[in-house]
């Protein structure tokens, strides 16, 4: 609902927007495609919007729910998502709500009676809980100002992280066919976008495409080598301080992970789908609430944290496709501060995600599409060009440039030709017929295998490689893994190695495909150490040695307001608006209401507090 000093104002819908955006935000100016989004909804029109994590999606549909007469709808696929954005709006004055399963009965009807009342602005609903008969019924006698579908990628089978659940909300196009509706997503190729027009019934829509730049997102991945336990351990106690987050593939990992990365002295809990749900709130709230702490959780979970600080996301087991990586790396650094990716991965991986694939229940089409999607990824992790440019050219940008801040494009990544070396491991793995894991195909080469039958001493290829040693084997063998010239068969945790693509395979035999391999040095993580040095000097300096103690005082006054009324401490104010509030120390109210995220409800709220704070510092 417009405030009514701006309906009398009559402004045209945009400038309503901005003015919302201003006063109720309290953001100077929209950014990126937000303007061009939220001018498309407020003509009415439907929409498909696309922009990156951070990017600002939520309020290309709060604001025109608030500027449009009637309800705006927000379909979301995840409680957590919907109780922070709703807690957020709270704390901005608006009048949202949620409706789940998690709702006691009295809650609901309060929020119906609202909702009937013409009292709520904007509701979240989850697809199967909008699509129930009744509540469909119930919305029909509602004048609805738009319908946001949050997270569009999941009614895609093309995508990453399909929900049969959304395929319904098509449906949505013949209910409310006067309603405009906004999907939007922070990941989608073309060929998503296309099923999302298709499932969504958004042919005709107008599609904005936002860049994929996290110019904030330092990236990096390197081969898992050893215990990958023990690696996770060094480069996270190599982060003090900072808020994380480690993916695991499994519920058995993170918790082992957790419990290594406390007997290290790092503040860690497990996260997964198989605690109690108590047990989970109150681990998740710590991780919102705590200024440095690390989440390990499963890749299942994500999409609930939402957590502004998070200064690293490290995957101790690498995520599923490229826009999963994406959406994973992309939790870091959403207050727009420096922050970095750090992903562990291995041909064993890949090998698993292929057979997952492989033995999905899904028709063969979509199932080469998934497995496209798995090779994709691990040509990005172990390839050798920028690692953002590749992600935004995956996406479809074009004109894209490197970064100049990953792995790849600070370290020189050196590679030699080992054509002649890959023959010899192929015809190793040909002569030894399939039957043998990695270590015995290496040990084979070198002549090394642990008593040795006849049989194999005799073939050709037994010790044809002292050139090489046993590591460098282990990385050619990987690296084959990654071409495709060989194929991993997990054979249930005890792999066999055989030959891969067969023509592919006669072209390196007959010297037509060379193979170069990539030196795998300490070097590119030593770089990044310094690197992130540099980076913490500009971290820090929003905030100067000077203006800390002020910008602590503050912290310390958010996190006492946030657990009176049980929010985390983000939604009071963002570590960006407080540390503005620190270096400007604003003297009057009319200051304080100028920085960048202090709208009219949290200045009435919080300002005389914030002004004392600042005025014991004066
Ligand atoms: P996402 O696209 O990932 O859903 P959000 O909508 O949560 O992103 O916005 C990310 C952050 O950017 C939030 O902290 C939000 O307050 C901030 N933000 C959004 N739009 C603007 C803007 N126009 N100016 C300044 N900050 C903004
Ligand atoms: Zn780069």
């Amino acid at each position: 609902m417009l405030p009514a000093a701006l309906a009398e104002a009559e402004l045209s819908p945009l400038d309503a927007a901005r003015e919302i955006l201003r006063r109720t935000f309290g953001h100077a100016e929209f950014r990126g495609l937000q303007a061009d989004v939220i001018q498309e909804v407020l003509s009415g029109r439907n929409a498909l919007a696309v922009l990156p994590t951070g990017g600002g999606k939520s309020l290309c549909y709060q604001i025109p729910s608030l500027v449009r007469p009637g309800l705006g709808l927000v379909v979301s696929p995840l409680i957590a998502l919907m109780t922070d954005q709703v807690a957020g709006l709270v704390q901005s004055g608006v009048a949202a709500a949620r409706l789940d399963s998690n709702i006691e009965p009295e809650a609901k009807a309060e929020t119906w009676r609202r909702i009937e009342a013409g009292e709520l602005d904007i509701l979240y609903v989850s697809p199967e809980g909008l699509m129930q008969p009744w509540m469909l019924d119930r919305l029909s006698r509602t004048p609805l100002a738009l319908i946001a579908i949050d997270e569009a990628h999941c009614v895609s089978q093309w995508g990453h992280d399909f929900r049969p659940e959304y395929r319904m909300l098509g449906r949505l196009a013949e209910l409310f066919p006067k309603v405009p509706r906004l999907a939007v997503t922070a990941t989608a190729d073309a060929r998503t976008r296309d099923d999302i027009r298709a499932e969504l019934r958004l042919t005709d829509s107008a599609e904005f495409v936002a860049s994929f730049a996290r110019p904030e997102l330092i990236l990096s991945a390197e081969r898992k080598r050893g215990s990958a336990e023990k690696r996770v351990v060094e480069l996270v106690t190599a982060r003090p301080d900072r808020s994380g987050v480690v993916y695991a593939g499994s519920r058995d990992k993170t918790e082992k992970l957790a419990e290594a990365l406390r007997s290290a002295g790092v503040p860690a809990v497990a996260y997964h789908a198989g605690l109690d749900k108590r047990l989970r709130e109150t681990r998740l709230e710590e991780f919102l609430e705590a200024d440095h702490a690390v989440m390990v959780a499963t890749i299942a979970f994500g999409m609930g944290v939402d957590k502004p600080d998070v200064r690293f996301v490290i995957h101790a087991d690498p995520p599923g496709s490229i826009e999963a990586y994406w959406q994973e790396i992309g939790r870091a650094g959403r207050d727009g501060e420096p922050a970095e990716g750090i992903t562990l991965y291995g041909a064993a991986d890949m090998a698993w995600a292929l057979k997952r694939v492989a033995e999905r229940d899904m028709d063969e089409a979509a199932k080469q599409v998934q497995a496209r999607k798995v090779r994709q990824l691990y040509t990005l992790l172990d390839g050798a060009g920028c690692r953002a440019a590749t992600v935004r050219r995956y996406f479809g940008e074009e004109g894209v440039e490197a970064c100049g801040q990953c792995d790849l494009c600070l370290g020189t990544v050196e590679t030699t030709d080992a054509t002649q070396a890959a023959q010899k491991a192929l015809s190793a793995v040909h002569r030894l017929g399939g039957r043998f894991g990695r270590g015995r195909v290496v040990d084979h080469l070198l002549g090394k295998t642990k008593d040795v039958s006849d049989w194999e001493s005799s073939l050709s290829t037994w010790g044809i490689g002292p050139e090489l040693s046993a590591t460098q084997w282990r990385d050619l063998t990987e690296q084959l893994l990654f071409e495709g010239l060989l194929r991993e068969d997990p054979n249930d945790g005890r792999p066999l190695v055989g030959l891969g693509d067969a023509e592919a395979v006669r072209a390196v035999f007959r010297g037509e495909r060379a193979v170069t391999m990539r030196k795998h040095p300490e070097g590119a993580e030593a770089a990044r150490s310094t690197r992130g040095r540099g980076k913490r000097s500009k971290e820090a300096m929003a905030v100067s040695e000077t203006d800390r103690p002020l910008f602590e005082a503050l912290r310390s006054w958010r996190a006492a307001a946030a657990k009176a009324q049980h929010v985390p401490p983000y939604v009071i104010f963002h570590d960006r608006t407080l540390a503005e509030i620190a270096v400007v120390k604003p003297g009057t109210r009319a200051m304080l209401a100028s920085l960048n995220g202090v709208g009219e409800a949290k200045l009435a709220h919080y300002g005389e507090a914030v002004l004392e704070v600042v005025g014991g510092f004066a």
